[in-house]
Order: structure tokens, then sequence, then C-alpha cells
């Protein structure tokens, strides 16, 4: 390049930089690439919700911009049992691993708080209530969540009348509620159902979230690179700044009891 070409290019740059602010663009970010291991289909399912919106109704990414924390309500609504506190305590566990797993070790959670008060959404929190009954558009409703940062909030059907409570619970996990914590935690961490080749191979034999496949760390890893809003090919919403921390707006997933029952991990 000749020296006048640079000096164009320098002050191009320079212009493009008053325009509008060059501190988020300057910024490192890792393309999303479209070669192995990246799994362009499984992404556009788990993260674009392909599933259910179909190759023209891609959802943008919402990956979470701040850490996460959890206010888990230790009470039952509206009966007001209390939670065993084994539960919340097995719940919060899944909370926090998956904050870490389904970000590709990019965010860690904020904190943990307990309490018997209802409090409203924030930012940066997400709030997770155990009900007796979940209503909805669906009948069996399991879970629900919001979708993605910054603020949500987890709902958890919970029967502290179900015998399957703690043992002989046909999921494998602590309990029932446990396994429902594991698949809305992916919700809240901005994904969406994917088709069922994909729970088994992505499977979390332990219903911890502690050590996910390798490819769903990766893939978590690509979408917790890019900004709020982020579609593909890898275009970035205008005027965005990567680390931007307002609450932004999140859709209600609804999750039925065969869909939680079909696999640990979302499908
Ligand atoms: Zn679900």
């Amino acid at each position: 390049m000749s020296s006048i070409a640079i000096r164009v290019t320098f002050i191009l740059l320079a212009v493009a930089c008053v325009l509008a602010p060059c501190t988020a663009r300057a910024q490192e970010v890792d393309l999303i690439p479209h070669s192995t291991p990246f799994d362009y289909n499984f992404f556009r399912q788990f993260a674009r919700n392909e599933l259910e919106r179909g190759p023209t109704g891609l959802e943008p990414l919402r990956p979470w911009t701040v850490p996460p924390s959890f206010y888990l309500k230790t009470t039952v609504d509206p009966t007001g049992e209390v939670v065993p506190p084994e539960i919340i305590e097995h719940v919060a566990t899944v909370l926090v691993n998956g904050v870490r797993e389904y970000s590709g070790g990019r965010l860690s959670a904020g904190g943990v708080e307990t309490g018997t008060e209802n409090r409203p959404a924030s930012t940066g929190w997400a709030n997770v209530l155990l009900l007796r009954e979940i209503s909805g558009a669906m009948p069996n409703i399991a879970g629900q969540a919001t979708l993605g940062g910054n603020q949500g909030t987890m709902w958890l059907r919970f029967d502290p009348d179900d015998p399957r409570l703690f043992v002989n619970d046909p999921s494998g996990c602590y309990a029932r509620v446990v396994q429902v914590a594991a698949h809305e935690i992916q919700h809240t961490m901005g994904y969406y159902h994917t088709s069922g080749t994909y729970a088994a191979r992505h499977a979390d034999p332990d219903c911890d979230v502690a050590n996910l496949s390798e490819s769903l760390r990766y893939h978590g890893g690509v979408m917790y690179s890019r900004p709020r809003g982020n579609t593909d090919p890898d275009t970035d919403p205008d005027g965005y700044t990567l680390n931007a921390t307002a609450a932004g707006s999140q859709p209600v997933v609804s999750c039925s009891d065969a869909l939680v029952a079909a696999g640990g991990v979302i499908r």
C-alpha cells in the first residue's frame, strides 16, 4: 500500500471514529467459524430458535453481558410450604454450574441469595420461584423461563406431596425439580429447544450441569463471544456495544413434562 493510500485509510478511520465511537468495534471479537467443530445447524437451533421459528424467523442472540446472580425463593407458591434446604442447594448448584458451562467458561455466576419474599425483576438477577402448578399455553408445564440476559425469572413446578421427591425419581436426578432446573437454566442462559438428535450427543448424565460435552461448551463459547443481537452470517446490530449492560427483553419459554423428561439437555 502506498503512503498516500495509508494516509487516506487512516483519515477515513479517524473520521469514522469521530462519527461513531470506536470503542465497541475496537474490542477483540472471535468470528463465528463455519467448519468443525462448529455445527451451524445445531447453533441455529440452540441459539437462534430455528426449530420453532424456522429458517426465516431466526431470533438474534441473547447472551448475558453481566454475571447472572440468582434469587431463590424458599417457599412454595401459593401455599407457602418451606422447600427442603437440600432441594434449594441442588437447584443452586445447577444454576451456578450452568452459567459457567453454557457460557463456555466466559461467565461465572455473580451470586446466589435465598429468601421468602418476592423480589421485582432487576438487571443482573434471575428470580427462581417454585410453584405447585404452572398455568400457560400448554398442559403439564414442568417449568418456564425467560430467555437470555440481562434479567430473568425461572418458574419450577414443585409438588411437596410428590412421593418421588427425593428417592426413586425416574429422572435419575436428586429430585424431579432439579432436572427441571437443569433444563431451564439453558433457557435462562439464552438457548432454545433443539431437535432430539442433539440431546443424546449433549447428554448430562450426572444431572448437575458440571461437566457438559466439549461440543456444548464450545458452542456456548461462540454464543458468549458475540454481542447481544448478533445474527448470522456474523452480523452485529447497528451501534452495538459488546459489553452493554441493559436489561434487554426476554421472551418466555414453556416446557412440558415430556419435553423435560426427554433429556437432561434441551430437546
Ligand atoms: Zn424448555
